[in-house]
């Protein structure tokens, strides 16, 4: 049996560590389109201001190397599933038993949305590459416009800082972290990158980006306001990469749609990570996102169920994040605000912590720990899988919860 992975990070390594495990004889192939595969991609940012450099966040061990797979870098241009049959940017067609697609995502670029898009100085920061693109390219600058407020662009805008950039966010949502904190949760954290220096315009829209000698020059906002930027970094969302697989015959949603054993509507092709959509078991809602920890356990799912192991994909969120943020540690999960008044909110704030969880009925949906995130993870874990509380371990978990807020 011949397994063919198409991708080169975290759900393609995670995939083809299980089926090694599996079948630890089988011809596995690889086809992967960066340069360097294989590397931490949340780390990536750190690459911008020179405080970890790319071979540091390589992974420790190299994955097809160490894992006797042939490792091709190439890139699928299509599938033919009725042959078993994938086409690659080289000529190349390669024929495969069973298929992985775990193509990840790709930065929307607004190429047709916001004039001038295209000009030098206009960077996405998805991969190593445009990393170091970005490195080499401020080496010449000494402001940025960073358009999008999420997590990718504040990781950007906190190094672009650090490396001695004047930094703009340009936020359309009334608050920064839209999808991973609530308003006074990002507010607080908009406070303190704004007290380093930062500057976060908040209900704001991107019309043009000027440039002046081919360059970056401005970016000229819908209110009228106008931003100096010898750089912009476009940070406003990743889509699927599922053009390559238009005549493939999948089935595609919001992503590829799977089942829990991550076999798509074709058979013997299988699919995981960003490119995938899932059940959301927060809210029940079907969603595409882009969560490492994701990527991580649909791979492994797939490359089980590929080689002939029993697996299912474990419940999944498409909020739940461990991170760090201008100093302060945040974890979210799950439903992260009521506006509608669906849920019982419990919320606490002091200094600089913040602590809130959302409770549906028995059932705890959702949750902000910034500040101090001491036991999170199991709370987390309670929302990812849906356990029913009875009341009084309810109500003993908002007294552990929020009786446990320190000043600081
Ligand atoms: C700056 C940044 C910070 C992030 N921070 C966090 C975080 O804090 N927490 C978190 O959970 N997640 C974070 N993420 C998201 C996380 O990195 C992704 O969810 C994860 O990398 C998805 O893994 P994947 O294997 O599905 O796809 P990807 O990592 O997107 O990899 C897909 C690979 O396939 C290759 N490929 C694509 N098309 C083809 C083709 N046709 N042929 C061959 N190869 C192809 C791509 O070039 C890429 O190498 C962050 C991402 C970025 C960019």
């Amino acid at each position: 049996m011949e397994y063919l992975i198409v991708g080169g990070s975290i759900a393609a390594a995670s995939a083809l560590t299980a089926i090694r495990k599996n079948t630890p004889q089988a011809e596995v192939r690889v086809v992967a389109d960066e340069p360097v595969p294989f590397y931490y991609r949340p780390l990536i940012p750190y690459l911008l201001d020179g405080s970890r450099t790319a071979d540091e966040i390589l992974f420790a061990e190299h994955p097809p190397t160490v894992l006797g797979a042939e490792l091709l870098h190439d890139q699928c241009i299509g599938v033919e599933s009725k042959q078993h049959l994938v086409r690659l940017r080289s000529g190349r067609e390669l024929r495969y038993g069973k298929l992985l697609l775990a193509a990840g995502g790709a930065p929307v670029m607004l190429l047709d949305d916001l004039p001038g898009a295209k000009s030098e100085g206009v960077f996405a920061l998805r991969s190593l590459d445009d990393a170091v693109k970005i490195r080499q390219y401020l080496l010449h600058c000494k402001t940025v416009a960073i358009i999008g407020g999420g997590l990718v662009g504040i990781k950007a805008a906190e190094a672009l800082f650090r490396a001695g950039l004047s930094v703009t966010v340009i936020e359309q949502q009334p608050h920064i972290l839209a999808l991973r904190a609530d308003s006074f949760a990002a507010d607080a954290i908009a406070e303190r990158l704004r007290s380093k220096g930062m500057t976060l315009l908040t209900e704001e829209d991107s019309e043009e980006i000027v440039t002046s000698a081919g360059k970056v020059n401005t970016l000229r906002l819908a209110s009228g306001r106008t931003v100096t930027a010898d750089m912009v970094i476009l940070a406003v969302g990743v889509k699927p990469n599922i053009d390559f697989l238009k005549n493939a015959g999948l089935e595609i949603e919001h992503g590829i749609v799977v089942n829990q054993q991550m076999q798509s509507s074709v058979p013997d092709i299988y699919a995981a990570g960003d490119l995938i959509q899932f059940i959301d078991q927060a809210d029940g809602k079907t969603v595409v996102s882009g969560l490492w920890s994701n990527a991580v356990h649909s791979g492994r799912v797939a490359g089980c169920c590929m080689s002939g192991g029993r697996a299912v994909l474990p419940p999944l969120l498409s909020v739940m994040n461990s991170t760090e943020i201008a100093g302060l540690p945040l974890l979210s999960a799950g439903v992260l605000d009521d506006p509608q008044g669906r849920y019982t909110v419990f919320a606490e704030a002091c200094g600089n912590s913040y602590r809130k969880l959302l409770f549906d009925q028995n059932r705890l949906v959702g949750m902000i720990f910034l500040g101090q995130t001491e036991r999170a993870g199991v709370y987390a874990n309670l929302i990812r899988c849906q356990i029913p509380l009875e009341k009084s371990r309810r109500e003993q978990l908002v007294r552990e919860v929020m009786g446990a807020i320190k000043r600081v």
